[in-house]
């Protein structure tokens, strides 16, 4: 079994495949010179914890990977795949043979087409040793300009604000986070950013960078000219394909797969940000999630799935972002929603639902100090698992508690 990246997903599929009882080889092939960790503190405690604190956390130490006989090759990529031939082969000239293997690649930061970028400077937010040389950057004082209002943009300046750095976000769209968060949220958390001083421009565009005396000009549109010390782009990610293009296997929006995670090579699976499949749970429509735990359920998935098991994977998308002193949390597809149900609680927050033109739940999402929606957003997850039609009156009630629809859902 030979695992193609070791994030989040890649990982977990190789501890997997152990635990789930193959006892031949386990090869695990990351590009990054370091032991596998976690992306989401990237934009969060990595930039804003003490200097002792300032790592990743490690998904794993290097006897757990000798403990599960898992080969680990950190600081290699897999450079191509002899499917014929079922070998996977290497940066540094290795050749791997696989029964079967898994493409857990990620994502990458998606480069900003901006006239003037090659001035440098630009920074993007994806790996250790981006957010390090970040940390580094987000100096009291320091002026930082972040292109883009999505999570990653938002988490960013938000760290910034908090280092003190006087942070301006410049969004082209008319509001934050316009790809996958219900308006008024977003609106609760632009207001966030801005009573912490964050500069949150929306409907505005960067038209040219500049470098001059070692101070980066935004070039923004109208004419206006915003000085900086550091630049940062959070324009989304884009899957890492190249490998899987390479090898002559199906790419839409990620590496297609099918709902076993089986790309269209029976031998070859994808999970993870990389690959694109349909989710039985919203009509089989085809998604890619950027998100941590799809990483890790997808990773154990197809997993199993490699091994000879049949199941279509089928868990509810869940997402979170922290903000200041504020968790966002949603489950489901807000854009699969034609109607919105709002549920207030007694202490004031607001669980918005969605609900599909057959009434069934689609979406929940929700924003608070710490973690104050978390047990609802859990519950609102059981109910779109279950497929559940709950009467609106009853979902917008905080008296009916949301365990008590669960006992009439559909098991
Ligand atoms: C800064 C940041 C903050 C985030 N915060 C959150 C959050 O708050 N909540 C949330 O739900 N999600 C968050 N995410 C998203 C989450 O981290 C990702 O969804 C998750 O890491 C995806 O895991 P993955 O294993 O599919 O891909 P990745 O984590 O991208 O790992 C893929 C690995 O494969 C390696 N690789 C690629 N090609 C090859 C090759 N050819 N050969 C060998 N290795 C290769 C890459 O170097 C990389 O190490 C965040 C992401 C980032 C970047």
């Amino acid at each position: 079994m030979v695992v193609v990246g070791a994030g989040e997903c890649g990982t977990r599929a190789a501890f997997e495949l152990r635990e789930a009882g193959w006892t031949g080889p386990i090869t695990l092939v990351g590009a990054e010179n370091v032991l596998p960790y976690e992306r989401p503190p990237l934009s969060k405690s990595v930039l804003t914890g003490p200097d002792e604190a300032c790592e990743p956390t490690a998904l794993c130490e290097s006897r757990a990977l000798r403990d599960a006989g898992i080969e680990f090759i950190a600081g290699a990529a897999v450079t191509s795949i002899d499917r014929d031939a079922h070998r996977a082969v290497l940066s540094d000239g290795r050749r791997i043979a696989y029964q079967r293997l898994l493409l857990a690649t990620g994502a990458a930061a998606r480069r900003l087409p901006l006239a003037g970028i090659d001035a440098g400077g630009v920074r993007y937010l994806r790996s250790r040793a981006d957010a390090l040389v970040l940390r580094d950057r987000l100096r009291s004082g320091a002026r930082v300009g972040v292109i883009g209002a999505g999570f990653i943009g938002l988490e960013l300046a938000a760290a910034a604000a908090a280092r003190g750095c006087a942070v301006t976000v410049i969004e082209a769209a008319p509001r934050p986070m316009s790809r996958a968060v219900p308006t008024s949220l977003a609106t609760a958390v632009a207001d966030r950013h801005r009573q912490a001083g964050v500069d949150l421009r929306c409907g505005l565009t960067v038209e040219r960078l500049t470098r001059r005396d070692g101070v980066l000009l935004l070039e923004l549109a109208g004419g206006e000219m915003l000085e900086c010390d550091t630049v940062v782009a959070g324009v989304g990610a884009v899957p890492e394909t190249a490998l899987a293009e390479k090898a002559g296997l199906a790419v839409e929006n990620g590496v297609r797969v099918d709902a076993r995670l089986a790309t269209s090579d029976p031998d070859v699976f994808a999970a993870g940000d990389c690959c694109s499949f349909p989710h039985p749970l919203y009509g089989g429509r085809r998604i890619r999630l950027e998100a941590w735990r799809n990483a890790q359920d997808q990773g154990r998935a197809a997993a199993r799935n490699m091994l000879g098991d049949d199941q279509p994977f089928a868990a509810v998308p869940w997402f979170w972002s922290d903000q200041f002193d504020l968790t966002l949390q949603i489950a489901g597809l807000p854009d699969t929603a034609a109607q919105e149900v709002v549920r207030e609680r007694p202490d004031g927050v607001r669980i918005r639902f969605g609900l599909g033109t057959d009434g069934r739940l689609r979406s929940a999402a929700a924003i608070a100090t710490g973690n104050a929606v978390a047990k609802d957003i859990r519950l609102a997850e059981m109910l779109i698992a279950r497929r559940a039609a709950p009467a609106t009156a009853a979902l917008a009630d905080p008296a009916t508690p949301l365990k008590a629809l669960l006992r009439h859902a559909p098991i």
